[in-house]
């Protein structure tokens, strides 16, 4: 039997006549119908009890890594890795999902995305919403993770302008005391001072508009804040429960699972505490995995949500299976 290559199969398909594939055999050919050019709408709709959750893609960035990305490991190991999550060589696969939660009686987004402000191949969201059917106007609040550009820079268009005027702010309160602080800024190193500077073009002109809240609390009827520093020293997760289900929103907790749940140990530059990073890492994805919780991630592969099992090594993201119907 012939083994199925990578080069036997254009050969293969080549060899079939185009009339054998029609069932009107030598009948009128196929019409050529033209290629669409582009993507379709990145909306994906699931519930968890009475609450209708919408993921919306927000693009992906392909990151430049080097030998100091991961602090702990190896740089043969980081390549091998990627290798294996089918990423390209030395480019980390960075994909932005946000998740908008209709609890019934609000509209509570959490996140924000890049704002189109970080690469050239992110900035999906506010489109995404409008093929949601839902006007930015609407959103009753933005409930933010943490202060990495990617989750705050949505809340504002390239011209300053809020995007989401009518929304309540609302922001983890350690994460304001360590990035407002002018002294962290002072010692903090260059790879660090730009997402200072950016988080205070964010909030420097809507700061008395914003609500500051401590991680543990809940911010809307059945979203809850969960502490899970180390990310950033203020980064938190979400618990959103209606009725009998509920689903943990990670954050970055883990940032592509494909890396970083299989290496939980690994200590990315982007962990601000690496050490602290990791024990939550653990701590929160066994919790998930015992409990055979639904989970998604900031930067889970789109729709970026499913479950979380541990294996021998570390966990394995397994995507949840796109259902049709709500
Ligand atoms: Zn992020």
């Amino acid at each position: 039997m012939m083994s199925l290559t990578r080069r036997h199969v254009p050969v293969a398909a080549a060899v079939v006549p185009a009339s054998a594939l029609s069932p009107l055999g030598s009948g009128p050919a196929i019409a050529a119908a033209p290629a669409s050019g582009t993507q379709v709408p990145g909306l994906y709709r699931y519930k968890i009890g009475a609450f209708e959750l919408t993921a919306l893609y927000d693009g992906v960035w392909y990151r430049p890594i080097d030998e100091k990305f991961i602090r702990n490991a190896d740089y043969r190991d980081v390549r091998r890795a990627m290798a294996d999550a089918f990423m390209p060589a030395e480019k980390l696969s960075t994909p932005f999902t946000t998740l908008l939660v209709n609890t019934g009686s609000k509209l509570v987004l959490l996140d924000t995305g890049t704002g189109g402000q970080i690469a050239a191949t992110a900035g999906t969201l506010s489109a995404n919403l409008a093929a949601a059917g839902v006007d930015p106007k609407a959103i009753d609040a933005i409930v933010i993770s943490h202060f990495h550009p990617d989750h705050i820079n949505g809340i504002k268009d390239k011209d300053n302008n809020r995007v989401f005027p009518n929304a309540e702010i609302m922001v983890p309160a350690p994460e304001w005391k360590f990035w407002m602080d002018e002294v962290n800024m002072r010692a903090a190193p260059a790879t660090l001072k730009g997402v200072f500077l950016n988080f205070r073009r964010i909030f420097a002109d809507i700061a008395n508009d914003v609500t500051r809240y401590d991680p543990g609390v809940e911010v809307a009827s059945g979203v809850t804040t969960i502490p899970a520093f180390g990310h950033t020293p203020g980064h938190t997760v979400f618990a959103i429960q209606s009725g009998s289900e509920s689903i943990v929103v990670l954050s970055d907790t883990t940032q592509h699972p494909a890396l970083f749940a299989r290496h939980p140990n690994w200590q990315p530059q982007f962990d601000i505490d690496g050490a602290q990073a990791v024990e939550t890492r653990k701590k929160l994805l066994d919790r998930v995995a015992a409990d055979r919780m639904l989970v998604t991630g900031n930067h889970f592969p789109f729709p970026a949500c499913g479950h979380i099992v541990k294996t021998g090594g570390g966990y394995e993201h397994v995507p949840m299976l796109w259902e049709a119907r709500l």
